[in-house]
């Protein structure tokens, strides 16, 4: 990484429609700032993640203002991750707020843990995150999915289980064939695996590979990731077959009894080697960590 990494803010100029009516504050490929994005129907607006502290929060709010006008305001996140939803404080109050319940639970369990956490990734991330209040939803939904009604148009927010964290939630505009994945799926970036045993071990790469696939059949038109540039079915496809790739060469090498150092050291460089135009290349060792530590074999 560079030296002097760009600050984790949200820039509100990086927006575009990418559908009617469907708005997204690009990420400009800068670590710690997600995809965001704003769905508008008739009668209101969806927004989708909010960026890292309180900042970042106010700054998507205004742009969700601008942009619906006189509708109210849903939030909802991808998950709970501090760069997709620790700017939702700004949003307490002048929005409903909507998460499902395993992303609430998984807020509560662990918000105070990362907020504290992030904070030691240097002075950008800390100051960004100066002032963070870890907020409640004003509604939460049980099951697979809950589906709300703009006006004329439906969204669906939808439950992935344990995944990239134990509550991901996807989020559908079924009329534009569109889906926000959160970090289910990321464009040439190595996908983040959190894997920091003992305090955090709460992914399933299997039922992730699971949660692909079906996103995949469903053959999005647009698929806007949790970070990089949107594209279509094949960014999920791809994803996929690198949680599938790195589950069987991990599970061969750990039938031979190699230990996770061994794999690590073995196929770390191969791995980054076979993608040289992805970013974050300090996640594959986690995923082969995490690979080697639970022997999970995604299909
Ligand atoms: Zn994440």
């Amino acid at each position: 990484m560079d030296e002097t990494p760009p600050l984790p803010n949200v820039d509100p100029s990086a927006l575009s429609e990418i559908a009617k009516g469907v708005f997204v504050i690009g990420d400009r490929r800068v670590p710690l700032v997600p995809n965001i994005g704003v769905v508008l129907g008739d009668d209101a607006a969806l927004v989708v993640d909010t960026g890292m502290g309180p900042a970042n929060g106010a700054r998507v709010l205004e742009v969700a203002r601008d942009l619906a006008g006189l509708r109210p305001l849903t939030l909802t996140l991808t998950h709970f991750h501090p760069e997709h939803g620790f700017g939702a404080q700004a949003f307490k109050g002048v929005a409903k707020i909507i998460y499902n319940v395993a992303q609430r639970d998984e807020l509560r369990r662990k918000g105070e843990a990362f907020l504290g956490m992030f904070r030691t990734f240097g002075s950008a991330v800390a100051a960004a995150l100066e002032g963070t209040r870890i907020v409640e939803p004003d509604e939460v939904y049980d099951g697979p999915s809950a589906m709300f009604d703009l006006g004329g148009r439906s969204v669906e927010l939808r439950a992935a289980g344990k995944a990239h964290t134990l509550g991901d939630q996807t989020v559908h505009v079924p009329d534009c064939g569109l889906v926000f994945t959160g970090d289910l799926a990321e464009e040439r970036m190595f996908p983040i695996f959190p894997w920091f045993p003992p305090d955090e071990v709460d992914i399933d790469a299997a039922n992730w590979a699971r949660v692909l696939a079906t996103l995949s059949a469903e053959a999005p038109r647009v698929v806007v990731p949790g970070h990089g540039a949107r594209g279509g079915a094949e960014i999920v496809r791809t994803v996929r077959d690198y949680l599938i790739d790195l589950g069987r060469r991990v599970k061969s090498r750990r039938d031979k009894q190699e230990d996770a150092d061994a794999i690590v050291a073995a196929l770390g460089p191969e791995i980054r080697s076979e993608h040289p135009d992805w970013s974050q290349p300090e996640w594959v060792d986690f995923a082969l960590r995490y690979f080697a530590a639970t022997g999970a074999a995604p299909t």
